[in-house]
């Protein structure tokens, strides 16, 4: 395995979502994916992944240089990087918490002791896939990305695996709620408390068109999630 992995951009910012939201944090956007989100914001590491190539020693070290005390290594998907165990121990190797972002698609089963402190999963629903997407005139990525979105399985699994962890759904309608609803009836091991919802769009959304979002929420005492990126720079790289 080569210690090189293809990175799309690093920056320190406070993180956006989620139960460490405010907190300074080194990012690691590893580029590539095995899905094709419509709506993925970052499509520079999905639909089209660029970056340069990058040793993991020369990571670490710009993550140490940060002075920050957490990581949050995100995508792309960085479950599919055979070089992610060692950019996690190594990062904890220099006393920083790791935060992994994950679609929950992929989890290799000699992975068991890979150091993560707060396995952030958001698994996919089907308002994600890509059916009538231009960058997709074949269908093929359409096919493949509802084939591979959920995986009860690898849910469980990273669930047991990792006591801190955050369910975050990004929901576009009322209609989201049953899937969530069904999904959920099939894992173990989850509280109320673990399951956010996270309105879909790149801007602040109008208090209006997410009040739903709250209410469901309040009925089921699960989580809303803000996403304070977006409030403080926009839908900008590099924050
Ligand atoms: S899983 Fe994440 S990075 Fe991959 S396409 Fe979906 S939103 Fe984009």
């Amino acid at each position: 395995m080569t210690s090189d992995v293809l990175v799309s951009e690093t920056f320190v910012s406070v993180q956006g979502e989620g139960k460490l939201t405010g907190t300074p944090s080194w990012f690691l956007r590893l580029s590539g994916c095995n899905l094709r989100c419509t709506w993925c914001d970052t499509p520079y590491a999905s639909w089209d992944p660029e970056g340069e190539k990058r040793s993991v020693a020369s990571l670490l070290d710009e993550a140490k240089s940060t002075g920050v005390r957490h990581a949050v290594v995100t995508g792309g998907e960085p479950m599919i990087f055979p070089q992610l165990p060692l950019i996690c121990a190594g990062l904890r190797d220099i006393g920083i918490h790791v935060t992994i972002e994950t679609a929950g698609t992929v989890f290799p089963g000699d992975w068991t002791d890979l150091a993560c402190d707060l396995m952030s999963i958001s698994p996919k629903l089907a308002n994600s896939t890509p059916a009538d997407d231009p960058r997709d005139p074949l269908r093929v990525w359409a096919e493949r990305h509802e084939r591979r979105r959920l995986d009860p399985d690898v849910l469980n699994r990273l669930i047991a695996g990792f006591p801190d962890r955050q369910l975050k759904f990004v929901v576009a309608s009322p209609a989201d709620l049953g899937e969530i609803e069904e999904l959920l009836s099939r894992l173990s091991g989850l509280g109320p408390g673990d399951v956010m919802l996270m309105p879909e769009g790149v801007a602040v959304p109008e208090p209006a068109s997410v009040r739903w979002v709250v209410q469901a929420c309040l009925e089921r005492g699960w989580r809303y999630c803000h996403r304070l990126h977006i409030e403080l720079f926009g839908d900008t790289r590099g924050t």
